[in-house]
């Protein structure tokens, strides 16, 4: 019995089916005498409704003859539910008569209207005769060419001569534990095969959305790198394994020798395993609902379970799984709930997915334990939500891909901006250094330039700005004089007040020189007490530093030293180069020191 109790877990009303089995049992009511339903072999679907009556066979051992004695002793009633027995142990025998009304032979197809079951075992006998003929030995099992009419559904056709009366019993059998629909539908086989294919058109087209929906999202996977489209092609190919083995197609299309209905079970598995693989990955539970997540990651390893107990045909456990599984699935709806709120705006969508599905299992709950009629509409409504779901889901993956577009985007941005800012930095720093760079190397130059004791040119410096003026001068025939400047006696102010002094001294004859000439003037030490002086001007500028330098005192904290300079002039006049002015000057200044310091004198030229 809980095999087949099992051979429904693809369809996931088991949970449901638990809770209420308790109050749903057969009750038996009063039997009543059973009208023959009048069929001519036009019928198009008619249900025989009231015109059986049920007996449930509890150990599912009873045969023919137990079924005729437990009539005789009026132990059928009508169904007291819906069209479903309830999830019930053992097998149902229903009985009913058909009248063919018109005046020919009619062959007729009785078709059970659920694909849930696992045997199906018909008699048939002619009012007129007390003998009854089996006509259908059926069972889910078997190969599917074994079937009397080639349909997804068990189907037995019968066949009454003009004006007869048949009667006829029905044993719906299982193995373990399941609901039964003891309903048939009578057809006109041609009518039949017409509303199978229309059946067979709109299976065919939910499958190939749901083909269609698993290749696209899984060009989008590849394309984008993203998992949440692998896991949404891996679950929407196993619902396309799923629904059509449900429903018989499997069966008949593919594996039509070796079908079991573990299969359901199994392909059932892979899908809750699946859906709950992808639901952590988009929703990603793991790090936005981590104690959720713990739930998921149980679920997956319980639909793992219950697919190798399907596997393995291990009843009991498949059970105890199934019912687990089943129970845990409004789980998803809740996390999907808790990331909506969290912001998520693509999880509003999958919620919206997700709940078309619990309510399509729960139509399907429902159905089964009997408490809404067994129609094409509510047969159907689960396999619609299913296909609605995953069609919903896609619509949510791209509010997801849209998004994710949209924060690679601002990252983007945000990236190159960043780069932008990052540059400007460099940029200022680089120009900040090379300015700190320029910096010492002018003051480099400068130093290289300077004499570090007076401040002003040193004797490179000065030779070359005194050359720079030569060659000017010259050319524009302007006049220039060379001054060579030695302070008198210095050696004495060393050795009278010290070396300190004697730099102090030399300072201050620098700086006076300074301040007394003009821009353009070059003044540079030539080495120890020895100073030039470039000029574009005449004699007299001589004259007055030379008494400027006589008035210079140099405080040494004892006394006031002072001192007296000679000077030696040269006027440019023919000569070639600077250092020939330089050696006229440096005469002139000799003869300065020899004819008494303290005094300019004027070289003389030849
Ligand atoms: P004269 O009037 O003939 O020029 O006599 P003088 O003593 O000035 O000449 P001399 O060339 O004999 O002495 C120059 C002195 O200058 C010798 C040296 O010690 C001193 N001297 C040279 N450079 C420096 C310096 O940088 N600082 C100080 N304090 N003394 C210096
Ligand atoms: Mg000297
Ligand atoms: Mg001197």
């Amino acid at each position: 019995m809980i095999n087949y109790f099992l051979r429904c877990l693809g369809k996931t009303q088991l949970a449901l089916a638990l809770v209420l089995f308790s109050v749903c049992t057969l009750s038996v009511a009063q039997a009543e005498s059973l009208s023959a339903l009048h069929v001519n072999g036009l019928e198009d679907g008619v249900r025989l409704g009231e015109h059986f009556q049920v007996w449930h066979d509890i150990e599912g051992k009873a045969d023919l003859a137990d079924a005729i004695a437990a009539y005789r002793l009026d132990k059928f009633s009508r169904l007291p539910s819906k069209g479903s027995t309830g999830l019930q142990p053992g097998a149902f025998w229903s009985v009913f008569y058909l009248h063919n009304d018109s005046d020919k032979p009619i062959t007729l197809n009785l078709e059970y209207v659920d694909h849930q079951l696992i045997y199906l075992n018909a008699y048939q006998r002619n009012t007129n005769d007390p003998s009854f003929l089996e006509i259908a030995d059926l069972a889910l099992n078997n190969s599917f060419s074994e079937r009397l009419v080639s349909h997804q559904r068990f189907v037995v056709p019968v066949e009454l001569a003009a004006g007869e009366t048949h009667q006829f019993y029905f044993r719906f059998g299982s193995d373990e534990k399941g609901f039964v629909f003891p309903d048939l539908r009578i057809w006109q086989p041609d009518k039949m095969h017409y509303v199978q294919s229309i059946e067979l058109g709109s299976i065919a087209f939910l499958v190939g959305g749901l083909a269609l929906m698993s290749i696209i999202s899984l060009v989008t996977g590849i394309a984008t790198n993203d998992k949440t489209y692998y896991a949404y092609f891996v679950y929407a190919a196993t619902k396309l394994a799923t629904w059509p083995t449900i429903l018989g197609f499997t069966h008949m299309f593919f594996i039509r020798e070796d079908f079991h209905w573990s299969y359901m079970s199994l392909t059932g598995a892979m899908s809750i395993m699946t859906g709950v693989i992808f639901a952590r990955i988009f929703l990603q539970t793991k790090v936005n609902t981590p104690r959720l997540d713990y739930v998921l990651r149980f679920m997956i390893l319980n639909a793992a379970l219950l697919a190798v107990a399907a596997l393995t045909r291990e009843t009991v456990f498949s059970v105890v799984l199934i019912t687990i599984a089943l129970l845990l699935y409004p789980m998803l709806a809740i996390a999907s709930l808790i990331r909506w709120y969290q912001g998520s705006r693509e999880s509003a969508v999958y919620t919206l997915g997700w709940t078309v599905l619990i309510v399509g299992l729960f139509s399907q709950a429902l159905r089964d334990l009997g408490l809404v009629e067994h129609t094409f509409v509510t047969y159907y409504w689960p396999v619609v939500a299913s296909y609605s779901e995953m069609m919903v889901i896609m619509v949510a993956m791209g509010i997801h891909l849209f998004r994710l577009r949209r924060l690679k985007e601002q990252a983007e941005l945000r990236y190159r901006s960043q780069l932008e800012r990052a540059k400007q930095e460099l940029e200022i720093l680089v120009s900040e250094r090379t300015h700190a760079l320029e910096v010492a190397k002018s003051e480099a130059e400068r130093e290289a330039r300077t004499d570090p004791l007076t401040g002003i040119n040193n004797r490179r410096s000065f030779m070359a700005k005194a050359e720079a003026m030569f060659d000017s001068c010259r050319n524009r025939s302007h006049p220039m004089t060379m001054l060579m400047f030695d302070i008198d006696h210095f050696k004495k102010i060393n050795d009278n007040h010290g070396h300190a002094a004697g730099d102090k001294a030399l300072k201050k004859f620098a700086n006076t020189l300074e301040s007394e000439i003009r821009d353009g003037d070059v003044l540079g030490r030539l080495g120890g007490e020895e100073f030039g002086l470039a000029l574009y001007a005449d004699l007299d500028t001589a004259e007055r530093l030379r008494s400027a330098v006589e008035r210079i005192y140099v405080n040494t904290g004892v006394v006031q030293i002072r001192f007296t300079t000679s000077i030696g002039i040269a006027l440019m006049q023919s000569e070639e180069n600077i250092e020939q002015l330089m050696s006229l000057a440096d005469h002139a200044l000799y003869e300065a020191k020899d004819s008494g310091r303290n005094k300019a004198v004027v070289a003389n030229v030849a």
